[in-house]
């Protein structure tokens, strides 16, 4: 069948790269440290809360915002971690992904015209997200090999037009960590503007080496202009439920709402209920998930340190980057591609997340796996 000529919304935009390094990999065999996600089980508990909510007949609609046991579970968490107060009723709503909260956020604040300040690696879901509500992205750069902001370009690209600034900490794909410091710049750079910030926090729990995760929630002067957004994909190792929420001070989550209602209306319903419970009860697991994936991080890294691929400083997320310009001067998506075809490991190339493309001989790597799945991939990379 063909339709041609049909006017594309998004014609810069193909397949996105995880969803091709994943297929790349399942093709020839290749261990998959491309896509973000565990290959190891959620917690049995959190399984059997599920199971028990389905069976007990809660098979109907959630409630639009989010079940109510859940929008409180999260509303004490974000309490005592961040000593921010949001209210369950009014300025917390569960969304399907994280995914699906950014996009709902960007839906709500961006009209046509409207400039969005992205940083550059982007995250690949920000872009065409304001790009199909009208925006158009700005992006500042995050200069490798550190990836740190520099506060005096941000401050230069926000002007008149300027409706939101998206940021990430931890970062995907840099697995850098911002500070107080870069937080009470981005405070500067904001105040006394119409900005909306969007914090993408899908890593708030897994910060490394001392440092804190310096969410938006904290400073009050930010939050009280900031969309902040969370998965439990990440947290609980269940990325394939699609449950996440997003916070918001009232005003904007009221206009948030309006535009979630009619993107997804409400969340599976006992997903929710199965996770307040599991917060409720096991409230150690988020924070104990720092201490897990420093293991994990240290041990893919101790996996590179034979090998000629040269690991950059992570101290967040479950990304490691690694340079490979000692093994080849490929393009990094030629090199991920071969990489997956002929040593059967498969990585994301971070070039995909700049706009220009810039190529740092730069590959991404996900250590959210089994420590035998990080022994085998380090011994094929050892082979380079
Ligand atoms: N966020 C995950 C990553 O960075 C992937 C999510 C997706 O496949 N869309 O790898």
């Amino acid at each position: 069948m063909a339709f041609a000529g049909f006017p594309s919304r998004l014609p810069q935009v193909g397949t996105t790269i995880f969803t091709v390094m994943s297929q790349l990999a399942a093709e020839h065999g290749a261990i998959n440290l491309s896509q973000g996600f565990p290959d190891f089980a959620p917690p049995p508990r959190l399984l059997q809360r599920v199971a028990d909510h389905m069976a007990a007949g809660r098979n109907q609609y959630a409630l639009m915002a989010g079940a109510l046991p859940l929008c409180e579970a999260i509303a004490a968490k974000v309490e005592s971690l961040y000593g921010a107060r949001y209210d369950g009723d009014s300025e917390i709503t569960v969304t399907a992904g994280a995914t699906q909260g950014i996009y709902t956020a960007i839906a709500a604040c961006v009209r046509p015209g409207d400039e969005v300040v992205v940083f550059a690696p982007v995250y690949d879901s920000y872009v065409p997200a304001i790009e199909l509500n009208g925006g158009k992205a700005v992006f500042a750069t995050l200069r490798f090999p550190d990836y740190r902001p520099d506060w005096d370009e941000v401050r230069a690209l926000v002007g008149p037009r300027t409706r939101m600034i998206v940021v990430n900490t931890p970062y995907n794909p840099s697995g850098a960590v911002w500070s107080a410091a870069d937080l009470a710049a981005l405070e500067a750079v904001v105040r006394d503007t119409g900005v909306v910030v969007l914090a993408d926090e899908v890593y708030e729990h897994m910060v490394f080496d001392g440092a804190r995760h310096e969410s938006v929630a904290r400073y009050p002067a930010l939050a009280e202009r900031s969309f902040v957004v969370s998965s439990f994909g990440k947290t609980y190792h269940i990325t394939g439920w699609k449950v996440a929420y997003c916070l918001a001070p009232r005003q904007l989550m009221a206009e948030f709402r309006k535009a979630h209602q009619f993107i997804v209306f409400a969340v599976n319903q006992p997903a929710q209920l199965a996770l307040a419970d599991f917060m409720r009860e096991d409230p150690g697991f988020a924070t104990g998930l720092a201490d897990f994936y420093r293991g994990k991080r240290d041990f893919l890294r101790m996996e590179l340190a034979g090998s000629r691929f040269e690991a950059l400083p992570c101290v967040g997320t479950y990304f490691q980057l690694a340079r490979y310009d000692a093994i080849s001067d490929e393009p990094d998506t030629a090199f991920a591609q071969r990489l997956t075809r002929e040593h059967g490991v498969a990585a994301i190339p971070v070039s995909v997340f700049y706009p220009g493309g810039d190529d740092h001989r730069v590959l991404r790597f996900c250590f959210a796996k089994t420590d035998e799945t990080l022994a085998a991939a380090g011994r094929r990379l050892r082979n380079l």
